[in-house]
């Protein structure tokens, strides 16, 4: 059955045919429809496939794709009706937060605050709620601490579902197509992030399939912030996809220009990824309009990117284009990171994209994937890349920097760690509540800027996080939102600082603006206070410039005066904290890598530290290994 499914995958109508063929003639077909990668059967007998799970499972296994089965409109119960009986079936104590109908989808979007208790036991739950009121349960869970984000983008998505359904449609038949040509290469085009940080952005092509994996700005840089997409022979609207690894702006944060530029294809990510970069993207608006610049896109074009937006989980294939099937593999970076694997036509090519990785232990997630069906070429950060590149234990870096926090609260100081909102931040947050149940840190924690609210869309996706610490949200003993942390309103700033013995964690992480920037202006020139940078400091940035011992900064005073700000307080870096690998991790991670990678990229990493490092993997670890620059282009198969 497989081969004939393969055979016929070329077209939308030999697929559906396909389907047809697997189905029994009680499954009560009445249509099928392609939401971008994924099938949705429409059923007028849900208790056929309900009633049999083999049923389900077998269409699955065999189209290789995500199956939505889903109750023919006709037998849908009246939504006011069907709300009453759903919240009759739900048991009180899920919580249920939220319930809306989408009748473009015919699913009910029901957000709880414990998900699992919606399902029920084997499904048990979400079954009857199917067979009671014909509509199918999507289930999402309530972050335990407000977000305005996260509420944000849920509504919007909901309410251009009929857009977003017209979308998907226009995405499935480009995936289902015929391939476009007979040729058999592959080929990477580096458009960003080559030998430098910054503006990851890389161009993959195969039989006139055009995708692009990342998208990002250099944020620390005024010069050369944006990808060589003008380097493109071609118009936007000719990408096929765009895959997405993580967050953090220099991947995601170009992404909006896309569209404001006439790419109207998919994105695929992680729905944390999707989240938090869209919380990145508006904040990115606002810090620019307030610089008085203007920036390269506008709310609208973020909006239109998250209609598009087509969210995948851990591990899970799809195809995204002919030839061309994505898998995303947990990269233990931040919140939802992935590491992008491209299985090539038949099996020709197996491209691993690792984008940011962390293989070590870190508080917020599990280990890295290192196993893969097969792999011919990777393309590998290289951050911490350097020889002397290599961090600190765990251990003796969570004991410095309590020790070092103690020592300044103790004296009456402040002490200021400037985190990105989103990556750090959580894991300075869990390090310190482990110390204060432990009994070794007794000062007060505030957290001020986005990391607050990165911290609600956490709350949101417990299942991206380590065992131990999901174990901790569902049940309702979330360290995030432990007393010893204080969310930081404006007009308290002062307060704080004045009281001392605080410790704040502010954004942004390299004092490139934001909360952090303002508390240092207020902290800088009393010797008692403490800046601990815990995070990655890029070339050009105020933060890497401290760091360095520039201890005059210029700032603008009253007047738009400028005036100059001593650096007098303690100034201290701890490694170890990196949500990157080091450079002994590197080269941990490449030689656990099964099978082993024929051939390496680097890229993510300032020039000397790439070229070294790709240096060593060839003479050392035996892999051909480059460094390719910014504009170059490399064949794959
Ligand atoms: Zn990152
Ligand atoms: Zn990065």
């Amino acid at each position: 059955m497989l081969n004939l499914i393969v055979k016929y995958m070329g077209k939308i109508d030999e697929l559906k045919d396909s389907i047809k063929k697997i189905l029994p003639a009680e499954a009560g077909l009445s249509k099928i429809e392609l939401e971008g990668p994924e099938i949705t059967i429409y059923t007028k007998k849900p208790e056929a496939f309900f009633e049999n799970e083999a049923l389900v499972a077998k269409i699955a296994s065999e189209l290789k794709k995500r199956v939505n089965i889903r109750v023919d409109k006709t037998m849908l119960k009246d939504p006011l009706e069907a709300r009453e009986i759903i919240l009759n079936i739900i048991p009180k104590e899920a919580d249920v937060k939220d319930i809306k109908f989408s009748d473009y989808f015919g699913e009910v979007l029901i957000e709880a605050i414990k998900p699992g208790l919606v399902i029920g036991k084997g499904g048990a739950t979400s079954k009857e709620i199917i067979m009671k009121t014909g509509w199918t349960p999507h289930i999402y869970r309530a972050p335990t601490s407000k977000s305005e984000t996260l509420k944000g983008i849920r509504h919007h998505l909901y309410r251009y579902q009929k857009e977003r359904k017209a979308i998907l449609s226009k995405i499935a038949e480009k995936i289902y197509s015929e391939p476009r040509s007979n040729n058999t290469w592959s080929r990477i085009v580096c458009l960003g992030g080559f030998r430098e940080v910054g503006r990851s952005c890389i161009l993959f092509e195969k039989n006139e399939t055009k995708i692009i994996l990342d998208c990002g700005i250099n944020v620390g840089s005024n010069k050369e912030q944006f990808p060589y997409l003008d380097a493109l022979n071609f118009p936007l609207d000719e990408i096929d996809a765009v895959v997405v690894t993580h967050a953090h702006m220099d991947h995601a944060g170009f992404v909006p220009y896309l569209y404001r530029n006439g790419y109207d294809g998919p994105v695929y990510c992680t729905e944390p990824t999707r989240d938090l970069m869209t919380l990145l993207h508006f904040d990115y608006i606002d810090v620019v309009v307030k610089e008085g610049s203007d920036p390269v896109y506008i709310e609208q074009d973020v909006k239109t990117m998250l209609k598009h937006c087509i969210v995948r989980e851990y591990n899970e294939v799809t195809d995204i284009a002919p030839e061309i099937r994505l898998t995303l593999h947990n990269a233990a970076h931040i919140l939802g990171s992935a590491s992008v694997h491209l299985h090539v036509g038949m099996g020709e090519h197996n491209l691993l994209y690792t984008g940011d990785i962390k293989y070590g232990f870190t508080r917020l997630f599990d280990v890295m994937d290192t196993k893969y069906p097969r792999l011919e070429t990777i393309i590998i950060e290289s951050t911490y890349g350097d020889k002397l590149d290599i961090q600190p234990s765990r251990e003796v870096s969570e004991s410095t920097l309590i020790k070092i926090i103690n020592e300044t609260i103790e004296k009456g100081g402040n002490v200021l760690i400037p985190v990105f909102a989103v990556g750090r931040g959580q894991e300075i947050m869990l390090v310190i509540e482990n110390y204060y149940k432990r009994g070794e840190f007794k000062g007060k924690c505030y957290i001020d800027g986005m990391t607050a609210e990165a911290n609600a869309i956490f709350t949101a996706y417990p299942e991206y996080m380590r065992e131990s610490l999901r174990r901790r949200i569902l049940q309702n003993d979330s360290p995030f939102t432990s007393e010893i942390f204080e969310t930081v309103k404006d007009n308290e700033r002062n307060d704080i600082i004045n009281n001392g013995g605080s410790v704040i964690i502010a954004s942004s992480g390299m004092l490139t603006g934001g909360p952090s920037f303002e508390y240092l202006k207020a902290l800088a020139e009393e010797q008692k206070n403490t800046l601990i940078f815990v995070g990655y400091q890029a070339e050009g940035t105020l933060g890497r410039k401290i760091q360095n011992g520039t201890n005059i900064i210029p700032v603008s005073g009253k007047n738009d005066k400028t005036k100059a700000l001593k650096i007098n307080m303690r100034v201290e870096t701890i490694e170890g904290f990196s949500g990157h690998c080091d450079r002994n991790q590197l080269i941990a991670y490449i030689k656990s890598l099964k099978p082993p990678a024929k051939q390496i990229i680097v890229n993510h990493g300032e020039k000397q530290k790439a070229v070294n490092f790709a240096n060593f993997i060839s003479t050392r670890l035996g892999i051909r290994a480059t460094a390719l620059q910014n504009l170059d282009a490399k064949r794959l198969s």
